[in-house]
C-alpha cells in the first residue's frame, strides 16, 4: 500500500533516527494531504523512508510512529504487539496475580492504546487518534488473542480532547463485567468497578509499592492519604500492619475500600475511612503514625502548571513529615508526567528541611514491569515515588 508522505526538513531527522517515535509540527517540510488518525510514511528531506505513523493535525505531534520498518499496520501487526506485550508479563508476574496492565502505550510501541486485564475482563482506552483510527483492527487483535468474557471500552481520559476526540465508553463485546469485580493481586482480594471506577478500576501502577508496603508493615499503624480504594491500606493489613486509615475526597472510593477490608476479613471501623481535604487532614489530624503514604492524582497535567504542583507535593511531604512518630517512614509519589525523579527528590528534600527533620531516602519507586518505559521514548514515564524515614 502507498500511503502519504510527510517529509521532514533538513536536519530534522536526528531525532527518528533515534528512534524518538514522535515528529513534531516544527520538523515537517510538507505537511501530508492526510486526516487525523490517517496513516502517513515519513521521509528525510532526500527521500529515504524512516518509518510509518498515524498523522494528526490537531496535535503539535503531528505523527505517532509505529514502526520504523516497511511493514502493514493491520490486525496481525496488533496480534504480534500485545502478544509480545503479554508473554512479557505473564512472565513476571507475582503469584496468585490475576491484574496487569497488558498494553502500555509506547511502552509497547502502541502509541495511546491502554490495555488492562483483570481476570477474564478487558479494558481498553484509544488515548491518542492514531490508535482510535485503528480500532477495529486493534479490537480485533484483542479478541483473536484473548476471547474475553468482557471488553469494555474506557476511552474518557482528558488525553483524548488534546488530540481532537471525543470521549468514549461503553461494552464493546461480551457481557457486562460485574460491579464490583474481585480480582486478585499478591493473594490480596480487591474489587473494582470497570464503569465507573477511577482508571480504569485500579491503580495498577502501584503494584510494586504496595507489595513493599506489605513487607515493611508489621505492627505500625498506617496512614494513607489519597487513598482511592484502599490498595496500601490493605496491603499493609496484610502485612500485619496494626491498624491502617484511609483519607480520600471522594465517598465512593471510600465505600469501596470498606468492602475491601471485608472481602479480606479485616476489621471495619469508620473512622479509618475519612471522607476529607487531605490537605486540610494533614494540618489538622492530632494523630501521629509509624506510616504515612502520599500518593495524589497528579497534581499538574501541563508545563504550565507545574510551578504550583511543586507546591503542592511539597507541602504534603512537609504536614506528612508532620504526622510521624519517631523512626516514622514516608512514602511519597507524583504521577505528574512533567515532574520527574530528580525534581521530586529536591521538593522532599526542601519539605524534609522546613520540617527540620534528619531524614534518610531508603528506596526509590516508579513504573512496575507492566508499564514499560520505551527507553528511546523517557516522556512515557510519569510515576515517581520515595521512601523516606526520620531518625528517631
Ligand atoms: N493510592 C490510590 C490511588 C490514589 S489516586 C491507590 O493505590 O489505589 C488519587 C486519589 O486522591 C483519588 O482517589 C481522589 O479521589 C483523591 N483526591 C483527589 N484530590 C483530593 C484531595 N484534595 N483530598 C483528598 N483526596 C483527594
Amino acid at each position: 500500500m502507498v500511503f502519504p508522505v510527510c517529509q521532514l526538513k533538513v536536519g530534522r531527522d536526528k531525532s527518528i533516527r533515534r528512534r524518538h517515535p514522535w515528529i513534531f509540527s516544527g520538523a515537517i517540510a510538507m505537511e501530508p494531504d492526510a486526516q487525523a488518525g490517517d496513516l502517513v510514511d515519513v521521509q528525510s528531506s532526500d527521500g529515504e523512508f524512516l518509518g510509518r505513523g498515524a498523522y494528526n493535525p490537531n496535535s503539535q505531534i503531528r505523527v505517532r510512529l509505529f514502526t520504523f520498518d516497511d511493514e502493514d499496520i493491520d490486525t496481525d501487526f496488533f496480534i504480534r504487539r500485545i502478544s509480545d506485550a503479554r508473554d512479557m508479563r505473564r512472565s513476571l508476574l507475582p503469584p496468585e496475580t490475576d491484574c496487569y496492565r497488558m498494553v502500555f502505550s509506547g511502552g509497547d510501541r502502541i502509541p495511546g492504546l491502554i490495555l488492562d486485564s483483570y481476570g477474564r475482563h478487558l479494558v481498553l482506552q484509544f488515548q491518542t487518534a492514531a490508535v482510535d483510527a485503528q480500532r477495529e483492527a486493534i479490537i480485533q487483535a484483542v479478541e483473536e488473542l484473548i476471547q474475553p468474557e468482557s471488553l469494555y471500552e474506557r476511552s474518557d481520559s482528558g488525553f483524548r480532547l488534546d488530540e481532537g476526540l471525543e470521549k468514549r465508553s461503553g461494552l464493546i463485546s461480551g457481557e457486562d463485567p460485574p460491579v464490583p469485580l474481585e480480582i486478585t493481586e499478591a493473594g490480596i482480594k480487591y474489587l473494582i468497578d470497570i464503569p465507573d471506577g477511577q482508571k480504569s478500576g485500579f491503580y495498577l501502577d502501584q503494584r510494586a509499592s504496595r507489595m513493599l508496603t506489605r513487607s515493611i508493615a508489621k505492627d505500625k499503624s498506617v496512614l494513607n492519604v489519597f487513598s482511592y480504594s484502599g490498595g496500601f491500606a490493605v496491603s499493609a493489613l496484610a502485612g500485619g500492619a496494626l491498624r491502617a486509615r484511609n483519607v480520600d475526597s471522594s465517598r465512593p472510593a471510600l465505600d469501596l475500600a470498606m468492602k475491601i477490608y471485608e472481602a479480606n476479613g479485616f476489621p471495619v471501623d469508620e473512622e479509618d475511612f475519612v471522607k476529607h481535604d487531605a490537605f486540610d487532614f494533614l494540618r489538622n489530624d492530632p494523630d501521629s503514625y509509624d506510616l504515612v503514604i502520599l500518593d495524589p492524582p497528579a497534581f499538574s497535567k501541563s508545563m504550565a502548571g507545574l510551578h504550583r504542583a511543586q507546591k503542592g507535593y511539597k507541602e504534603i511531604i512537609l504536614r506528612g513529615l508532620g504526622r510521624l512518630n519517631p523512626g516514622g517512614m514516608l512514602m511519597a509519589f507524583s504521577c505528574s508526567g512533567h515532574l520527574n525523579a530528580a525534581m521530586f527528590q529536591k521538593l522532599a528534600f526542601a519539605a524534609a528541611f522546613d520540617a527540620r527533620k534528619e531524614v534518610q531516602i531508603l528506596q526509590r519507586f516508579g513504573h512496575g514491569f507492566d508499564h514499560p518505559i520505551n527507553i528511546y521514548h523517557p516522556e512515557g514515564e510519569y510515576l515517581c515515588g520515595l521512601l523516606l524515614q526520620l531518625h528517631r
